[in-house]
């Protein structure tokens, strides 16, 4: 199929097609995520994109790309395109928190200059533990940043070690200490169990350790496998032995009681947070919002068209570089495949598939669309519907992605 939005739908590979995002449908587009692609090593379970060997040349160049490539979204809107006017801005990564001081200043302040940013009331950064000083944070807090993601996955140094996460736990609580110090209120850390070697009990010591943070939100994710990364390489050559599916869902319920006894609810299958403290940007990932992605890799969705940017810094440097925007695997999804990946991603939240919110963005009634899979799921007692939405059950929360799968119907 020939795509209207591609400069050249005869695609060959002696010229590339590229997406016009003026040509994309008008209207407002309420996030902006940037991708920060620098790590200073690669962590044994990650398969985002980033790159391990950088200098400061090359991550000044960066940032006035990414900043030229901000500005092309200033041209689209001019031309009639999508309007980026973000309520939510998230830096990802990657580790955005490796930029030098002066480069994130560069890149936050660029921003301001080419984007409305006056609609914002979340702005997130993930941040390093092992970095952290009190004037990057200020730094941060004083370009309008208000919230900050600490990865510390385990507090212990075993589980560090096998995760090859170069950071010690004792990083955690003194970097957030500084975030507080320098006026962050809202701040989140992610944890991981199901780490090889893991029970109960130690995974119950780092959910501890987390909680006595005082933080207002965490991210609990179970470990996943993902393909070709070295833990995966190290499981199927027997090197490590993975926790039981049994042990990882007993880890699940475990934290889902001990969070919301403590007054941090689970609102998605990962997510937990103090009233009123949950992630806004997540949420409208979760509920289908528009949200273009700066940067290499980064991910965007506008009114049902979607397109990731090139995940190669060269590639995606030049594409800038010429003008032109980074983008590769451009569709446009049909009304059910965006209905039903709409429902897949509503089935994560704790409210699940709220009917009137789906009806606003796709204008169909969910009950009706998915009756068949509706009706076979709450048989088997994995959902449950009222007249607000469709939830899993707690059988349906161990099986979840294959319950969210049964909705995409096209
Ligand atoms: S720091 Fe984050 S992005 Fe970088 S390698 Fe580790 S998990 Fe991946």
């Amino acid at each position: 199929m020939s795509l209207p939005i591609l400069d050249n739908p005869q695609t060959g590979p002696s010229r590339p097609a590229h997406l016009r995002p003026g040509g994309l449908p008008g209207g407002e587009v309420e996030a902006l995520y940037v991708h920060v692609p620098f790590c200073f090593h690669k962590c044994h379970y990650c398969d985002f994109y980033s790159i391990t060997r950088q200098n400061e040349q090359r991550m000044a160049r960066f940032v006035d790309l990414m900043l030229a490539e901000a500005g092309q979204w200033v041209t689209a809107e001019r031309e009639g395109g999508p309007a980026l006017r973000p309520r939510t801005v998230f830096f990802g990564g990657g580790t955005p928190s490796l930029l030098p001081a002066a480069l994130m200043k560069r890149l936050l302040e660029g921003l301001k200059e080419r984007i409305d940013l006056s609609a914002v009331d979340e702005w997130t950064v993930e941040v390093n533990p092992a970095t952290a000083t009190e004037a990057y944070c200020a730094l941060l807090r004083e370009s309008g940043v208000d919230r900050l993601s600490f990865g510390a996955q385990s507090f212990r140094k075993s589980e560090l070690a096998t995760l090859e996460r170069h950071h010690d736990p004792d990083d955690v609580p003194r970097s957030i200490n500084l975030a507080r110090s320098a006026g962050i209120k809202r701040i989140n850390v992610d944890l991981i169990y199901g780490v090889p070697g893991q029970d109960l009990a130690a995974w119950d010591e780092s959910l501890s350790a987390a909680m006595a943070l005082g933080t207002e939100h965490l991210s609990c994710y179970g470990l996943t496998y993902e393909p070709n990364t070295p833990i995966a390489v190290k499981k199927r050559l027997g090197l490590l032995r993975p926790v039981e599916e049994d042990v990882e869902l007993e880890m699940l319920r475990h934290t889902r009681k001990k969070l919301t006894a403590a007054g941090i609810a689970p609102y998605e299958i990962s997510n937990y947070a103090k009233p009123g403290e949950a992630c806004r940007h997540n949420l409208m990932y979760w509920t289908g919002g528009n949200y273009i992605g700066l940067g290499p890799s980064a991910a965007s969705h506008v009114r049902g068209w979607r397109w990731r940017n090139r995940p190669h810094l060269g590639e995606w440097e030049d594409a800038v570089g010429e003008g032109l925007l980074p983008a590769v695997d451009v569709e446009q999804l049909s009304p059910e495949r965006r209905a039903g990946e709409l429902a897949m991603l509503m089935l994560r939240l704790d409210r699940g598939i709220s009917l009137s919110d789906f009806a606003a963005r796709t204008g169909r009634d969910a009950r009706a669309v998915f009756a068949d899979p509706l009706n076979r799921l709450t048989r088997l007692g994995l959902l449950e519907a009222d007249d607000e939405g469709i939830r899993l059950t707690d059988g349906g929360l161990a099986v979840a992605d294959a319950v969210a799968s049964e909705f995409l119907v096209a």
